[in-house]
C-alpha cells in the first residue's frame, strides 16, 4: 500500500491523497481538482477505481465529477451525503470496511461535528491500523471549524471518544495543511509546551513543500484539542473548575477568532 500526498497549492491549503493499493487499484480522498489527479495518476501504474469524500464541501468534491468522466471511476461518500454530493455511487456507513487488495482494508468511521455528513477512513493491515484520512475532522495539531453546517458539541464527542485514544503509531492524513498556525495556537494557549515549540522553529525553516506526517503519539503532545485535562491550558481559559467539553468549547470558540 503507497499513500500518495499530493498538495494542492489552493489557498485553503488542501491535500488530496492517492491509496495505491499496488495490485492494479487506485483510489482518490477528496480530490480537490481532476486534472491535479489525473497528471498524477498517470505517474502510477494502477486504475482509479474510486474517489472517497470525507464531506460535502467544495473543496474536498471538486474533482468528483471530471474523474468520474475521464476514467469512469466511482463515488463514495457518507450516506448522509445524499442531495449533497452529486452522483454518488456507493454510500458509506460507519464501521463499514472496504477491502483493499490482499492485505489492507478501510474501515470508514462515521465522525460528525464538521458537518453531519462527515467519514474518516482508517487505513489497516488487517486489522491493525495504521493511518487515518481525518478530512477537516482532526488536523495536525487542530480540528476542523463548525461554521458550514457543523456543531462544536457534536465535534467534541467524535474526537473524544473517535480520536482521543487512537494508537501511539497511527499515522494522520489531514484535509488541509494549518500545522504552523495551529502551533501557535498551541503556544498561546499552552506556553510551556516545549514540543510545539521546537516543532514550529522547525517548520520555519523547511520549504513549503515538506509537509510533516505526524503519528497519534505526537498530536497527544501538540493538539490543545487533545489536551482538555491539561492545568496550563485550563488555567488560562478560567478560573472555574472546567469539564473536559467546556475546555474544548472554549478552545474552539478562541480558535474561530485566531
Ligand atoms: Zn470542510
Amino acid at each position: 500500500m503507497h499513500v500518495h500526498q499530493i498538495y494542492t497549492n489552493s489557498h485553503l491549503r488542501n491535500f488530496t491523497y492517492l491509496l495505491d493499493d499496488g495490485e492494479g487499484s487506485i483510489y482518490c480522498v477528496d480530490p480537490y481538482t481532476d486534472t491535479l489527479v489525473l497528471n498524477y495518476l498517470d505517474q502510477l501504474n494502477g486504475k482509479l477505481k474510486a474517489v472517497i469524500n470525507t464531506h460535502e464541501h467544495g473543496d474536498h468534491i471538486g474533482g468528483n465529477t471530471g474523474l468520474k468522466k475521464a476514467t469512469n471511476c466511482e463515488i463514495w461518500a457518507h450516506e448522509n451525503a445524499e442531495g449533497k454530493i452529486d452522483s454518488i455511487d456507493r454510500y458509506l456507513k460507519g464501521n463499514e470496511l472496504i477491502k483493499l487488495g490482499d492485505t489492507y482494508q478501510l474501515k470508514v468511521l462515521d465522525t460528525p461535528g464538521h458537518t453531519f455528513a462527515h467519514l474518516c477512513l482508517m487505513l489497516m493491515k488487517g486489522y491493525s491500523p495504521e493511518a487515518i484520512f481525518t478530512g477537516d475532522t482532526l488536523f495536525n495539531a487542530g480540528v476542523g471549524n463548525c461554521h458550514n453546517g457543523g456543531n462544536p458539541e457534536i465535534l467534541f464527542e467524535t474526537i473524544h471518544h473517535q480520536f482521543q485514544n487512537l494508537s501511539d503509531e497511527v499515522l494522520v492524513y489531514p484535509g488541509h495543511d494549518y500545522l504552523e498556525n495551529n502551533l501557535r495556537f498551541t503556544i498561546d494557549r499552552e506556553p510551556s509546551n516545549l514540543t510545539a515549540a521546537e516543532l514550529l522553529a522547525t517548520e520555519n525553516k523547511q520549504c513549503d513543500a515538506t509537509f510533516l506526517i505526524t503519528n497519534m503519539e505526537l498530536e497527544r503532545d501538540i493538539n490543545t484539542f487533545l489536551r482538555l485535562d491539561n492545568e496550563e491550558i485550563k488555567n488560562k481559559l478560567s478560573s472555574d473548575e472546567l469539564n473536559k467539553k467546556q475546555v474544548f468549547l472554549k478552545l474552539r470558540e478562541l480558535r474561530n477568532k485566531w
